[in-house]
């Protein structure tokens, strides 16, 4: 069977709902496979349905409770939902963070319900993208809406995180609480704030700093974008309280967005992930096997600094690539999403 054959084959399978297909496709988004770009190009035309919601926070804010009920919510107004649970910090992939998440387990008996955990590859930049990719993928499936779930807050959630369309994040009182997550930027990233543990001393505090601080900054809208002005969330996850009014919450981005400038922030995104894309193989190219790696080790004289070196690197790739390429050059058209 052929290289292309293969792919093609595996996305129609995706195609017409097999859910083995959908795993082993985010499994080739995961580890780069070779074939996965022809893959996705077959399921292409699929994607661009769903709505994607981020969800992230401190560790122990409640966010896979929160999203465990948001499952349940979602599920009861007959969507399909998949859960793409991601651990940037956790070395290895698949069981370990799975098994954690054994309040998840009652949902996974659910054909509406689709969940996966990934965690860090060894490439630099690879998580966001194959989180992007493995989005695009269940996006195809017919998913209707996918939670993006960090374990924590760091650089590399924020980048995962970017693939979201609204982006929910879930602080609770305690330590620091609203004064970390100003200095962590949380705020900044967040399309709603959730103060989960709305049962627990401090939350009302916790609430106020938040909406004084979101009144200082203003409303904010990104060239283009609508304004929105963020709504700061009460719920208490564990006992379900507070999610009907975070769906309408997500229900009312949603409809910002889309009534404003979603296109325009989905092409932003695409660009990102074209860009995470050219990095990467770039990285692989020119450090990978047959790269420069020797070059840059053996070109080290006296007399040449490292970038002297990496001038004569970037010589060597310009003569390669020739001329940058024209600015209406268009690659392949697929249907659009
Ligand atoms: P995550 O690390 O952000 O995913 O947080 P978890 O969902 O694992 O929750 C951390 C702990 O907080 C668990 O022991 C939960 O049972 C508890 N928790 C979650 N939601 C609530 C809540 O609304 N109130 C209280 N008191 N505890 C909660």
């Amino acid at each position: 069977m052929s290289r292309e054959t293969s792919s093609a084959e595996i996305a129609e399978r995706l195609l017409a709902g097999d859910r083995a297909a959908l795993s082993r496709l985010i499994s080739w988004a995961e580890n780069a496979h070779p074939d996965f770009p022809a893959a996705l190009a077959t399921l292409w035309p699929r994607v661009g349905r769903a709505w994607r919601i981020g969800i992230t926070g401190p560790p122990g804010s409640g966010k896979s409770t929160l999203t465990s009920e948001l499952v349940a919510l979602l599920r009861r107004g007959a969507a399909t939902v998949g859960v793409l649970a991601i651990d940037p910090s956790s070395p290895f992939s698949g069981g370990a963070l799975l098994g954690d998440r054994i309040r998840m387990d009652e949902r996974t008996a659910d054909e509406g319900v689709y969940i996966r955990s990934m965690a860090s590859r060894e490439s630099h930049g690879g998580l966001a993208r194959a989180a992007s990719d493995a989005c695009d993928v269940m996006d195809a499936f017919g998913i209707d809406f996918i939670l993006l779930e960090t374990v924590g807050v760091g650089q590399a959630e924020y980048d995962v995180i970017g693939a979201a369309d609204t982006v929910v994040v879930v602080l609770c009182p305690g330590a620091g609480d609203g004064i970390q997550a100003m200095k962590a930027g949380l705020l900044e990233v967040a399309d709603i704030l959730v103060v989960n543990k709305a049962d627990l001393e401090g939350a009302d505090l916790l609430e106020l700093d938040l909406r004084d601080a979101l009144r200082l900054r203003g409303i904010r809208a990104a060239p283009g974008d609508p304004a929105w002005e963020v709504p700061v969330v009460s719920a208490s996850a564990r006992d379900g309280v507070g999610l009907d009014v975070l769906l309408a919450g997500l229900e009312g981005h949603r409809r910002a967005l889309e009534a404003g400038s979603n296109a325009e922030r989905r092409r932003r995104k695409r660009a990102l992930q074209v860009r995470r894309v050219v990095g990467e193989r770039l990285d692989e190219e020119l450090w990978g096997p047959g790269g420069f790696t020797e070059r840059a080790e053996s070109s080290l004289r006296k007399s040449a600094t490292p970038y002297d070196v990496a001038e004569e690197i970037l010589v060597h790739l310009r003569g390669v690539a020739g001329p940058r390429p024209a600015e209406d050059a268009s690659p392949t058209e697929r249907s659009p999403s």
